[in-house]
């Protein structure tokens, strides 16, 4: 706890004025709940990161009431939609109020004619697509989260849609939101302002500054999304390889084939096989000679999928590629959602079984330097794993993030033992993770492409990505939280307040 006991009734008797008392969670279960997130962070640390309170709003009045307040009185608030992001965003540093929008999950508004939907930003994609597809049509965000983070979240991370070569991700997706500022007013950012616009030149583009920011600009509350069809055919076929050479050179040659149908692929790298051979519950069986693996997915009408997927078969064979069968391939890719939700087996160095969880570092990449990045990421895990046996190398994927095949997301999986983490090996840990996110500089890439860059390690390194954008950044935090309540100290972004910083 952050705030006085005098304080915290204080504030407590303020949130009254705008909420029920059952909206305002003051105990123990609910205050660790709300700090909860799947990676650790570090989980020995946990105690030291919890809100003061949580408060459970259900319009954006409520929200804006309750952000006018904490800017008041000074206290932190920190958005947390799902909480099932990757880089500690919604974990509360300094105390606080944790603004918990799940209430806010209703479908407020279905445009058959303009094809958009406007939701409260509670909303997890599963549960909206369960509505949508009575009306035939999807929204089409995908990530591997999909059924547990909610539309706020994706906002608020700017996230990557596994179908993105095709129908774009969050960001291309959100046409427009109700946001609230750090100060409690409220503005609808989108392009030109508009509701319902997804073009425009009207000045500045303030609805980009206002996603990926990790609730250190505000919260948004209501979301106007685009719609698509819902695809008749799904089609994603999956190829092994017995080298990772062969395997790489495929998956570019399929991005860049201009298949319109193509909705992204999938190249799982040695370490990635052999981690999946050797836990009894991967989908995919995996012969001694399969190095690596490539997936391809299509989405759209049946009469384009099939002979589009005639092309993706015939450049995957070209390439060395072995088909795995149809119910493997199928099998996988909707298995794409609970991968990382089974029990996680790590290995010690002498191959003995114990219980790990999931860590994952990201980077958007060049095709051309993904061979180089790969090598150099393995290396840093395995220096790790010289010094202990709290971490495994769980392998590598890289998936398409236009269908031009640019650049890819590209993320490497490393197994935590959480019992035997300690402040030993968490500070080695924050050492590797400013290691992976240099490399991703060294080779001309964004340290992040996908769940943000605000944790220890890696957010180090923000300021030599962004250059004077850096500065930027603090500039406009300071002009838009002058007060710095907006879940301070994520992104380095205290600096904004230090004397004698200029705005
Ligand atoms: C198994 C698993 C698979 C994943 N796969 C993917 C993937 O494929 N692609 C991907 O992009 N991510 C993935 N992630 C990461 C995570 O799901 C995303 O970052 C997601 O966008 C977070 O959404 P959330 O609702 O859980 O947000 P939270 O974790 O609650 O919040 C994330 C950040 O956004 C801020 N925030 C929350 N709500 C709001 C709001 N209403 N307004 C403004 N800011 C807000 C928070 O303060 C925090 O900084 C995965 C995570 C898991 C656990």
């Amino acid at each position: 706890m952050t705030i006085a006991v005098e304080r915290l009734d204080e504030l407590v008797t303020a949130l009254r004025s705008v909420l029920r008392d059952e909206q305002i969670l003051t105990s123990k279960p609910d205050r660790y709940n709300r700090a909860r997130v799947p990676a650790p962070f570090p989980v020995h640390r946990w105690a030291e990161r919890l809100p003061d309170l949580a408060v459970l709003p259900t319009s954006t009045e409520e929200v804006a009431g309750v952000v006018r307040i904490a800017n008041d009185l000074r206290v932190p608030v920190v958005p947390r939609d799902g909480g099932t992001g990757l880089t500690d965003g919604a974990v509360p540093l300094r105390g606080g109020i944790v603004v918990d929008v799940k209430r806010m999950n209703a479908i407020k508004e279905l445009d058959l004619g303009n094809r958009t939907v406007t939701v409260g930003t509670g909303i997890s994609m599963l549960k909206l697509n369960e509505q949508l597809a009575q009306h035939g049509l999807f929204y089409p965000d995908n990530p591997a989260s999909y059924p547990c983070s909610l539309v706020g979240g994706r906002i608020g991370t700017s996230g990557w849609s596994l179908i993105g070569s095709r129908y774009g991700h969050t960001r291309d997706l959100v046409l427009s939101f109700d946001h609230v500022l750090p100060t409690g007013e409220v503005m609808h950012v989108g392009d030109g302002i508009g509701h319902k616009v997804s073009k425009s030149s009207s000045g500045y583009q303030l609805k980009h500054l206002f996603m990926g920011h990790q609730g250190t600009l505000g919260i948004a509350t209501e979301a106007t999304l685009k719609l698509f069809p819902k695809p008749e055919a799904e089609l994603s076929p999956f190829w092994a390889f017995d080298n990772y050479d062969d395997a790489y050179a495929c998956v570019g040659a399929l991005a860049r084939a201009g298949v319109a149908t193509f909705a992204g692929s999938v190249l799982f790298d040695e370490w990635k096989v052999a981690y999946l051979r050797r836990d009894d519950e991967a989908y995919i069986p995996q012969p001694s000679d399969v190095r690596a693996l490539v997936c391809a997915v299509m989405y759209g009408y049946e009469d384009e999928v099939r002979p589009a997927g005639k092309r993706l078969f015939r450049i995957a064979k070209e390439h060395g590629a072995r088909y795995l069968g149809d119910e493997i391939s199928e099998g996988d890719w909707a298995a794409r959602h609970d991968r990382y939700a089974t029990p996680m087996h790590g290995r010690t160095k002498a191959g003995q079984v114990v219980p790990m969880s999931w860590h994952c570092e990201d980077a958007a990449i060049n095709y051309t330097n993904l061979p180089s990045v790969t090598k150099a990421w393995h290396e840093i895990v395995a220096d790790l794993r010289r010094g202990t046996d709290v971490f495994d190398d769980w392998g590598m994927f890289a998936y398409t993030q236009g269908n031009t095949g640019v650049d890819y997301l590209t993320e490497i999986d490393v197994g935590i033992w959480e019992q035997q983490l300690d402040d030993r090996a968490w500070e080695m840990w924050v050492k590797a993770k400013r290691d992976i996110a240099a490399v991703a500089l060294a080779h001309n890439g964004s340290i992040s492409a996908c769940h943000g860059s605000c944790r220890e390690g890696e957010v180090d390194l923000v300021p030599d990505e962004l250059g004077r954008g850096f500065d930027v950044m603090l500039d406009l935090k300071r002009t838009l939280d002058p007060n710095n309540i907006m879940n301070p100290g994520k992104y380095l972004l205290d600096r904004a307040y230090e004397p004698g910083t200029p705005l």
